[in-house]
C-alpha cells in the first residue's frame, strides 16, 4: 500500500512520432494542452498529436502569475472569460489534479475620476452578465486590505476600485501538467522537443508538418503557439495582426500573510498579489518594445518596486526572490484569435492570448475542439475571428487588460 502511495507514475507516455495525425497541435501549452484534452475527450477514436519545440510549459504557460477572473469590459470578453471561471471552478475534479485553485478576489484599483468612469462602466455590464463585481469606495478597499495606502494626499491616491469576489488563482505548472495527463489517457500522443520548423501544402490546403524528427502527414494542423504565432505564419505566407513583448513579472521572500486578494492598478501599471506560502508575485505591463527576447531587466524591477511599494509600503525592504520573463502574443485590440484562416485549408489559428491567456484556457480548448469537431463556431468565439481585422470589427478590450498593457 505505501510503495503505492509514493509510487513514481508517469504523467504522460512518451511515444514515437507517427506519420499521420488527424490533427497535429503544434505548440504544448496551456491552449494546445487544453485543445488536445477536449478533443479526445469528445472524440477518442481520433488521433492527435501536440507537439513543442521545447518541454510542456515551457512558454508563458509555464511563467504566468495565474490570475484568473471575468472582470472583462466588453460582452464579449466578460462572456467568454466567466465561461472559463465557470470551467476553473470544476477543473481539479474533472482532471483528478489539485490545481490549487483559490478564489481570493480582486480589486482593481482606480486613482482618478476617469479611471473610475470606467470601472463603473465595467461593474455595470458584469452586472448585467450575471458576474459580480462592484464598484467599492477607499474606505471599503481598507477593509478589504488593511495594509493598503489609501495614498490620501499623495500622488496616485485610491478614489475607490472594482470588486470581483469570484476572481483566484491556480497552481499554472499544474494546470498544464492536468491537461497534459488528461489528453494523454485519452490517446492524445504529446511529443516534447520536437520542432515544427515548416508546414507543407498542396495548393491551399495544408498536408502535414516538417519536424526535427522527420515530416507528419495531418488532416488539420492548431497553431497555439502564443508568443511565436508569427514565425509559424511566416511557413505559410499569412499575416497576422499580432506583435509579440516580452512580460516579467517577479516574487519576493515569503512574509507573514499581508493579502488575500489580487490588487491591480492601472494607472501604475502593476499587480501584486500573496501565495500561500507567503511570496508576494508583482507584475505589470509588457516590456515597451516587441521582441521575442527573454531578458528580465533591473528597469521593469525598480518600476514595478516602486509601485508595490506605493500600494503596500510593508513591502520596502523586502527580498527578492526570483524575476522572469515570458513572451505574449498581443493583438490590436488585446483579444484573441480563433479560428480557420481565409485562403489556407486544413489550418487553424489559437492565438492573441497576450498577458491575460491562463484564465482563458479551459473555455478556448473546449470551444477550439467544438469547432474542429463540429464545422460550427461556437457562439462565444463567433467574435474573436481573423477577418475581424480586415471588417472592423474589434473587441477593444484595452481597458480590462490595462494593468499589463502596453504602456
Ligand atoms: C509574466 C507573465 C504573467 C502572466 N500572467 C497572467 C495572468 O496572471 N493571467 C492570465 O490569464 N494570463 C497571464 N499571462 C499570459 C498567459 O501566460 C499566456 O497568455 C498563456 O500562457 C498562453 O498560453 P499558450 O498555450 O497559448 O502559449 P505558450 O504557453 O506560450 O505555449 C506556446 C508553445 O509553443 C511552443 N512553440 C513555439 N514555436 C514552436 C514550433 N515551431 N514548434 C513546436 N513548438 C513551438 C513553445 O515552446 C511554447 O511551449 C502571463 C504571461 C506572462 C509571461
Amino acid at each position: 500500500m505505501v510503495s503505492q502511495l509514493f509510487s513514481r507514475q508517469r504523467f504522460w507516455r512518451k511515444q514515437e512520432l507517427s506519420s499521420y495525425y488527424d490533427i497535429v497541435i503544434i505548440g504544448g501549452g496551456v491552449h494546445g494542452l487544453s485543445t488536445a484534452y477536449y478533443l479526445a475527450k469528445f472524440d477518442k477514436d481520433l488521433k492527435v498529436a501536440v507537439m513543442d519545440k521545447s518541454y510542456l510549459g515551457a512558454g508563458a504557460s509555464g511563467r504566468n502569475t495565474a490570475i484568473i477572473r471575468a472582470n472583462y469590459l466588453t460582452p464579449e470578453g466578460i462572456a467568454f472569460m466567466n465561461a472559463s471561471l465557470k470551467l476553473y471552478e470544476q477543473l481539479s475534479g474533472e482532471l483528478g489534479l489539485n490545481l490549487l485553485f483559490s478564489q481570493i478576489g480582486r480589486l482593481d484599483i482606480g486613482h482618478t475620476e476617469s479611471t473610475l468612469f470606467w470601472l463603473r462602466q465595467r461593474s455595470e455590464y458584469n452586472q448585467l452578465m450575471g458576474v459580480e463585481s462592484n464598484l467599492i469606495t477607499p474606505d471599503e478597499v481598507k477593509a478589504i486590505v488593511p495594509e493598503i495606502d489609501l495614498r490620501e494626499g499623495k500622488p496616485f491616491p485610491i478614489m475607490g476600485a472594482l470588486h470581483h469576489p469570484p476572481a483566484g488563482v491556480a497552481r499554472h505548472d499544474a494546470v498544464v501538467w492536468g491537461y497534459a495527463r488528461g489528453a494523454d489517457r485519452n490517446g492524445v500522443e504529446l511529443h516534447p522537443f520536437t520542432e515544427v520548423i515548416g508546414i507543407t501544402k498542396e495548393g491551399r490546403r495544408v498536408t502535414g508538418v516538417d519536424t526535427s524528427k522527420g515530416r507528419v502527414k495531418a488532416g488539420l494542423v492548431v497553431s497555439a503557439t502564443a508568443g511565436w504565432t508569427s514565425t509559424i505564419a511566416r511557413m505559410i505566407d499569412i499575416d497576422v495582426p499580432i506583435l509579440t513583448y516580452p512580460l516579467q513579472a517577479f516574487v519576493t521572500e515569503p512574509l507573514k500573510p499581508m493579502i488575500d486578494t489580487t490588487i491591480s492598478s492601472g494607472e501604475l501599471h502593476t499587480y501584486i498579489y500573496q501565495t500561500e506560502r507567503g511570496e508576494l508575485v508583482i507584475g505589470g505591463g509588457v516590456d515597451h518594445y516587441p521582441t521575442y527576447s527573454h531578458k528580465s531587466t533591473l528597469h521593469m524591477l525598480e518600476e514595478l518596486a516602486t509601485n508595490a511599494i506605493r500600494l503596500l509600503p510593508q513591502l520596502r525592504g523586502a527580498k527578492v526572490l526570483r524575476q522572469w520573463t515570458g513572451i505574449c502574443d498581443m493583438t490590436p485590440d488585446y483579444a484573441p484569435i480563433i479560428g480557420p484562416v481565409d485562403g489556407v485549408d486544413n489550418f487553424m489559428l489559437n492565438c492573441g492570448w497576450g498577458t491575460w491567456g491562463f484564465k482563458a484556457a479551459p473555455i478556448s480548448g473546449k470551444t477550439t475542439a467544438e469547432l474542429i469537431l463540429t464545422g460550427k463556431v461556437p457562439e462565444l468565439i463567433e467574435p474573436f475571428d481573423l477577418n475581424r481585422f480586415y471588417e472592423g470589427r474589434l473587441i477593444n478590450e484595452r481597458a480590462a487588460a490595462i494593468a499589463a498593457a502596453i504602456h
